[in-house]
């Protein structure tokens, strides 16, 4: 019998486990835990932090918004000013030629966003019939019932009951397994969803053309590609965005994530010419979905301001610096034999253990030495630290990863 005085049921936890590390305080990649041990923040919490923590200029911009007003619906007949600018300077960063974006409270929102905007573009473009939504193994693609469907990690769909119809998964890699399958099934697909890099499956870059490949087929079969770029997005290739990194331009990009640095809660999705003119083709079209926080302006603030501070201080170059080095450090790693592979690209990186390795030892050990990273699968410990991080912090977690990684 174990006590269930926790009133906090944690995410991805077990609901019995009551001893966490509270982190009560942070500056750019540094944490502190209410011990007062201090952390280097190798994840970015959790593949967020591009700018930091307790970052005072975005405190500030989002106190002044919530002094003047907290927000206004966006819903018809209103909208309001943060929104509406947040919208403007995203759009002007957007990968996809002449888009418009739609914003909501996370990434899971975003996800479930694009696979709704897909499906009901194919229906004003009068095509009814194109209902399917294709994923890739491996894939993540958030908690929500549209993200659960289209996630392509079997553990995170068990317990929930009948998932969405239509959603299917092919393999995660071989871009013949899409094609086989748009050829049996293409004239009915609305969309493909994947991250350019898969993150929380493992850190995977895609396989060479697979991304050039997804987009052949959706142009041949009349299907729309969706990028999950909640991780990739803003900067962490060193480049605005995965799109522009792999040169591969999709219908719909879903963001969340780095676009506040998790200041405040917020999602959304690019949307591109192909799908926005089915919306706009019956100006007697009304789209049914919106979120109470859809534009929420303080979020917009910290956004606005998050996105201000990446561009004045050059953090999309520093996230080459800092993958460059992190990449290099683990790179020399493998070549001595302390880890198997390196698998990555621009500020996000992942070591591959030997099978007498475990990765969530490993990420234990560097816990206690003051350094967090993530452990994936059993055999993948993650780096995605701010960009912010300087040098002597990257080396300090490489070091303390190497002992780890070698049981010390
Ligand atoms: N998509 C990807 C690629 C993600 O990595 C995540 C979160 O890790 C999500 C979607 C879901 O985002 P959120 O947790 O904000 O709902």
């Amino acid at each position: 019998v174990f006590s269930m005085a926790e009133p906090l049921l944690h995410a991805f936890a077990k609901p019995t486990k009551t001893d966490f590390i509270r982190i009560v305080r942070g500056s750019g990649a540094l944490l502190w835990d209410d011990k007062d041990n201090e952390y280097i923040d190798a994840i970015g919490s959790l593949w967020y932090s591009q700018v930091g923590h307790g970052n005072a200029e975005i405190a500030e911009a989002v106190a002044e918004q919530i002094r003047t007003l907290e927000t206004y619906s966006i819903f018809d007949p209103f909208t309001n000013e943060m929104a509406e600018q947040l919208a403007t300077k995203l759009v002007s960063l957007s990968p996809l030629p002449d888009s418009r974006v739609f914003l909501c409270g996370s990434g899971s929102e975003a996800i479930d966003t694009a696979m709704k905007l897909a499906r009901v573009a194919h229906v004003q473009a009068g095509h009814p019939e194109k209902t399917i939504i294709i994923s890739r193994n491996r894939g993540y693609h958030g908690t929500n019932y549209g993200g659960t469907s289209a996630q392509g990690l079997p553990l995170n769909k068990i317990g929930y009951g009948q998932l969405l119809p239509e959603v299917v998964q092919v393999d995660s890699d071989n871009i013949e397994d899409l094609a086989t399958f748009m050829k049996d099934n293409g004239t009915r697909v609305a969309a493909i969803i994947t991250e350019p890099l898969q993150g929380a499956g493992g850190v995977y870059p895609p396989a060479d053309g697979y991304l050039e490949g997804a987009r052949k087929l959706c142009d041949q079969y009349g299907a729309l590609l969706i990028f999950d770029e909640v991780i990739t997005g803003f900067g962490r290739l060193g480049t605005w965005f995965a799109a522009n990194y792999y040169n591969v331009v999709p219908d719909l990009l879903c963001f969340a994530k780095g676009v506040t640095s998790g200041y405040q809660p917020l999602g959304g999705v690019f949307v591109g010419r192909t799908a926005l003119n089915a919306l706009e083709r019956d100006p007697d079209f009304f789209l049914r979905h919106g979120y109470t926080y859809s534009g929420h302006s303080a979020v917009c603030a910290a956004a606005l301001k998050n996105l201000e501070i990446i561009e004045r201080d050059g953090l999309i170059e520093r996230a080459k610096h800092v993958g460059k080095r992190l990449s290099d450090g683990l790179h020399s790693l493998a070549a001595d034999g302390v880890i198997d592979s390196v698998r990555g690209a621009g500020a996000i990186w992942a070591a591959g253990l030997k099978p007498d390795q475990n990765c969530v030892t490993i990420r234990d050990n560097m816990i206690k030495r003051g350094v967090i990273a993530r452990s994936i699968n059993a055999d993948t410990n993650a780096f995605c630290p701010p960009f912010v991080i300087t040098d002597q912090q990257i080396d300090k977690l490489l070091d303390v990863f190497a002992a780890a990684a070698q049981g010390k």
